[in-house]
């Protein structure tokens, strides 16, 4: 446990280390000398006797968050499309989401959802909608894998372009399996051939030519094709026997988020492990706030009462709109929320500053 010595915290608060002493003898604690060490929680006693209080700069945040034990249950894929730009990303999205998220109501809105789930004869799937590749990385480069499987689309009258590559080296990098979907071949002009071709090229060779690459043929503008790519998707996602634990305080990743006029902050987030509930205490970067409401994506006022993994949900709540790619993690407490954000804070304002961390007591004195 954290122990901090008599003669540095009377330093540091610029108080003799007499009084410290004196202090504590009064509370009983006659052993004391001004090379002893005291807990925390004395410390925080003999600082608060002095107007000062104490953070602990040496929490770890493992201390507040959940760990879960058990491996847990089968999961849904999270599918994210990758492609050149106009390849009919948005379209196969926009075409999925239509025909297969039941919404009733919301039917045809057109507002940007970043996530969102459907059935299909294999099971759910869940579609992430980054916008661009720099999402995608962003979220990589944060440690935050999201992705399971790549939808590679390619234009069935364009083909293989450099942002094509890209997706293909972003994806092979995360390790993260490719399914390839050769769209627009409802146009006259579409050349399946030539851009199976161009796949083989960089090493996406079809079953039909004897490799390993599963390509289908897709129209995301007639649906032509869509349906097979769904079921696709669920046979690789039993390959991938993708599980997670279901029980337990929930965590995950932020997908979007953004402020609303009406509703304050509403975060997407995908749900990883455990269980989200309204009520819950979550803490998303620097900022926290207790779970006020959970909706579906993509489905008006479609309130949820808890999401489990491989389930993206709207969070209402939140104090203000973490970054994507940013972690989120139920907490226990408020205190604990505060504690982690407060700490998180810390850690930023130290790595920001130039010089090298004057201790918390330090400024705390300066600041006085
Ligand atoms: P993104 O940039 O990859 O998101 O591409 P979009 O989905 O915006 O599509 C670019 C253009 O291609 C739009 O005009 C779409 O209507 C069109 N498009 C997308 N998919 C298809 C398709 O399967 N067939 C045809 N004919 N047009 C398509
Ligand atoms: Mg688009």
């Amino acid at each position: 446990d954290e122990v901090i010595q008599i003669s540095d915290m009377a330093h540091q608060m610029g108080v003799k280390a007499a009084r410290l002493i004196r202090t504590l003898w009064q509370q009983g604690m006659r052993n004391v000398t001004i090379n002893s060490s005291i807990d925390v929680e004395t410390a925080e006693y003999v600082a608060a006797e002095f107007g000062y209080t104490i953070e602990n700069v040496s929490f770890q945040e493992d201390e507040i968050l959940a760990s879960y034990d058990d491996e847990g249950e089968l999961r849904a894929p999270v599918v994210t499309i990758m492609g050149h730009v106009d390849h009919g990303k948005t379209t196969l999205l926009d075409y999925i989401r239509k025909a297969k998220v039941a919404d009733g109501e919301a039917g045809g809105i057109t507002q940007h959802i970043g996530a969102y789930r459907v059935d299909t004869n294999q099971g759910p799937v869940v579609f992430i909608d980054t916008p661009g590749h720099e999402a995608f990385t962003a979220m990589r480069s944060r440690g935050a894998a999201v992705t399971d499987i790549v939808v590679l689309i390619v234009a069935a009258d364009d083909g293989v372009m450099p942002t094509t590559q890209e997706a293909i080296d972003h994806a092979r990098k995360s390790d993260v399996p490719i399914i390839v979907a050769v769209n627009k071949i409802d146009k006259p002009e579409a050349n399946v051939g030539r851009v199976e071709q161009m796949l083989m090229k960089e090493g996406l060779v079809g079953e039909d030519y004897g490799g390993e690459t599963v390509i289908s043929h897709i129209s995301a503008k007639t649906g032509e094709g869509v349906d097979e790519l769904l079921d696709l998707l669920g046979v690789q996602a039993e390959v991938l026997e993708l599980v997670a634990p279901v029980k337990g305080p929930a965590a995950g990743t932020v997908i979007e988020s953004r402020v609303d006029k009406g509703r304050g902050t509403v975060a997407t987030v995908l749900v990883q492990a455990g269980e989200l509930k309204k009520g819950d205490i979550v803490v998303a970067n620097e900022f926290s706030g207790k779970v006020r409401n959970l909706l579906q994506p993509g489905v008006k006022n479609k309130r949820l009462k808890s999401a489990t993994p491989s389930t993206p949900v709207e969070v209402l709540g939140l104090d203000g709109a973490p970054p994507a790619g940013m972690r989120f993690h139920v907490v226990e407490s408020e205190r604990d929320a505060r504690q982690l954000v407060a700490h998180r804070r810390e850690k930023r304002r130290r790595k920001e500053s130039v010089l090298s961390g004057p201790s918390l007591l330090e400024r705390i004195k300066s600041k006085k």
